[in-house]
């Protein structure tokens, strides 16, 4: 069984509430890597704490640090280089986009939100890192990691290829979005011609979206030219780096290129779903409900561009009772 498909056999597992199945109870059909359920239901493990919201867009929206639940019977994450700290606002972010998106095209995102606080569980490390050690949470890294796959499965079921935005927040010097495409700061210091020649982008998160776009855009002109999403972000009123205007960190700056979601369900190791990671500053951003309103307003905007020039993806013009003919 590949990887996908483990993860998948998962997922419904902690959608069935487990393996064991009553006697009286008939025995399930085989299982379908696309789970069960449809468009708009919310599932869960059977403690409630990892979510997954079935969707029917070719998007996929995570947000693995947002999360504030503190349950007692999780032991905190004390591991000496385990980071701790959660990305304010951002579980709310993601349900704004998710409502925002839903409200502009009448499909759904994908969406898997991980209700825990980051100092009981981080899904963004490898499974020893994520739970420091905690056994009681590595069912609910699987259920995270599975939930994704069913996801980035029911996409390539439905929508052929599609976009998965992983949803962060920094605390770094400078107030601007910082996209990580596993794209290091060094590769993006490069011109465009050496940062193509170079190799980058065809291990990165967007392998896949790079050698089959609408446009035939290269590398330098995928991460940071005028259709790029830091483009499409900037113009709509958040400066993002890469971009046109910010084409890469400074070599002192900080910067994140993207983590294990983005590297394990990406496109960088196969499969028609890329990733990208998306980091925003605080303050005037994800600190009060009206700022993260006008993100995600920012966010959804720029996605259905991106969607629309890069993938084709046109979806049906919502109605004023935000459902569409499909
Ligand atoms: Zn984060």
């Amino acid at each position: 069984m590949n990887r996908t498909l483990a993860h998948a056999a998962v997922a419904l597992a902690v959608l069935a509430g487990g393996f064991a199945v009553a006697c009286d109870r008939p025995v399930p059909e085989e299982p379908s890597p696309l789970g069960t359920g449809k468009v708009g239901d919310v599932h869960s493990d059977p403690g409630g704490w990892i979510e997954y919201t079935i969707g029917d867009a070719p998007l996929v929206l995570s947000a693995p640090h947002g999360g504030s639940l503190t349950p007692a019977f999780i032991p905190d994450r004390t591991c000496a280089e385990c980071l701790i700290g959660a990305d304010v606002g951002v579980e709310d972010l993601a349900r704004r986009v998710g409502a925002q998106f839903y409200a502009r095209t009448g499909r759904r995102p994908h969406m898997v939100i991980n209700k825990l606080l980051r100092g009981k569980l981080d899904p963004n490390r490898s499974v020893e890192e994520a739970t420091g050690g905690n056994a009681v949470t590595i069912p609910l890294w699987k259920a995270y990691h599975a939930f994704l796959d069913t996801a980035n499965a029911r996409v390539a079921a439905e929508n052929h290829r599609g976009l998965l935005l992983d949803l962060h927040g920094h605390s770094h010097a400078i107030e601007r979005i910082e996209l990580g495409y596993l794209v290091t700061s060094g590769d993006l210091q490069r011109s465009d011609a050496a940062l193509s020649a170079s190799g980058a982008v065809a291990r990165s998160g967007i392998t896949r979206l790079a050698s089959d776009n609408a446009g035939h855009l290269g590398a330098a002109a995928l991460l940071r030219g005028p259709s790029s999403l830091g483009a499409l972000l900037g113009q709509n009123g958040y400066p993002s780096v890469p971009s046109p205007s910010i084409p890469a960190p400074a070599p002192a700056d900080e910067f994140y290129d993207g983590g294990y979601i983005v590297d394990h369900h990406g496109s960088s190791r196969g499969g028609p779903v890329d990733a990208v990671q998306i980091e925003a500053w605080k303050v005037g951003v994800r600190d009060t409900p009206e700022n993260r309103e006008r993100y995600a307003a920012a966010i959804v905007a720029s996605v259905i561009e991106y969607l629309k020039l890069h993938y084709g993806w046109v979806p049906a013009v919502a109605t004023s009772t935000g459902t569409s003919a499909r």
